[in-house]
């Protein structure tokens, strides 16, 4: 076992027992704070620590990091990150600036199972699941950064479908939320997921106050088929019953697609799925270049359809498309980099992609 890869309560008898015979118990309330509350880069940056201690931490339970192999900033602040996995995967976060509020849309998986066919990270296929560490060392990368810090929120938004790597998302809930982690509340947590109906039922079993969205995108099990795979297997009746009992407010995200999913009698039949459960409904534009065959819906058509919900007693907003001109979509980045690395995009091209080196 690794303290990186357990909640901070299962790593404190794990530190306890690591010291016993090397150095006095005091020392662990040393060293707990240097894993998510206070981090270093290298345990050689804790200088608090003996210089003996320093070098028996770092041969026993090196400080794992994620390296960043690209990022991109957009002109609206939006900043997108591409880490290296130490497999040589990789994985992207996007920190999305508003006010005083600085949300982190963190990856879980590599690439996703779910083929939604308006996803980048759908089309790469699976890879992988995210470790409990690298998912919350996207948080740590950010907090290790002057430049960043550590997010106020936090959104399991970036690739993969959080509820299809429960357990190691189940701890690094804990990490973001414990006071001996990122200390970040629980209701600036939101997990996304596309309605994993046995999972649900874990997450709602948490007593801390996650917020939940599911991605809905479309009012009809006919429709919702045909934009996402997973309805075949936890059909919408299901997930909306799981979403009864999940018992808190709950977020519809609903992108919205050109002559897909976005004329009135949509509005109509999300707003009938909705009010009942007094869901939000977060209206998504579709990112211009996420998802090739499909056009997003015009802005006065999202208007319309938001003020639609509106009349209908349902709140809605319309999401503002944060970093139009870099790869903010899910899995665009990646995508991007890796056509790059075939020589698919030129190097000089005017992606914006500021590529660190080895990649
Ligand atoms: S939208 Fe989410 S669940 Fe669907 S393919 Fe993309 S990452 Fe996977």
């Amino acid at each position: 076992m690794n303290p990186f890869n357990v909640a901070p309560a299962d790593a404190l008898p794990l530190l306890e027992t690591w010291l016993e015979g090397r150095e006095p118990a005091y020392r662990v309330r040393q060293i707990m704070p240097r894993l998510w509350n206070r981090p270093i880069a290298s345990w050689a940056d804790a200088g608090e620590l003996p210089a003996t201690l320093r070098e028996a931490l770092q041969a026993s339970f090196p400080v794992p990091r994620l390296r960043r192999a690209a990022h991109q900033v957009s002109a609206d602040g939006t900043v997108k990150f591409l880490w290296e996995l130490p497999d040589r995967g990789s994985v992207e976060s996007v920190l999305i600036p508003e006010g005083k509020r600085r949300t982190l849309c963190i990856s879980s998986q590599v690439g996703c199972a779910f083929g939604c066919v308006f996803c980048a990270t759908g089309r790469m296929g699976f890879g992988r699941n995210l470790e409990t560490w690298e998912i919350a060392a996207q948080v740590r990368e950010m907090a290790l950064d002057r430049a960043y810090g550590v997010p106020t929120n936090v959104v399991f938004m970036g690739m993969g479908e959080p509820l299809h790597n429960w357990e190691a998302v189940d701890r690094a809930l804990t990490i973001l939320n414990s006071p001996d982690g990122f200390g970040i509340g629980a209701r600036h947590i939101t997990v996304s997921t596309v309605g994993i109906v046995p999972k649900l039922a874990l997450l709602a079993a948490r007593p801390e106050q996650f917020r939940l969205a599911l991605s809905l995108h479309s009012p009809t099990s006919k429709q919702r088929r045909e934009l996402m795979p997973v309805e075949k297997k936890y059909g919408l009746d299901d997930v909306m019953r799981a979403l009864r009992e999940f018992a808190r407010r709950v977020t519809f995200e609903y992108v919205m697609i050109k002559d897909k999913n976005d004329r009135p009698e949509d509005a109509d039949r999300l707003a009938k799925l909705a009010k009942p459960l007094g869901a939000l409904v977060n209206l998504l534009p579709l990112h211009p270049g996420g998802a090739p065959g499909f056009t997003p819906t015009p802005p006065g058509t999202i208007r319309e359809f938001a003020a639609r919900l509106r009349a209908l007693g349902v709140s809605a907003t319309v999401r503002r498309s944060r970093g139009l001109d870099i790869d903010a979509a899910c899995g665009q980045l990646r995508t991007t980099v890796l056509e790059r690395a075939r020589g698919k995009v030129a190097a000089d091209d005017d992606t914006g992609v500021e590529q660190e080196a080895g990649v």
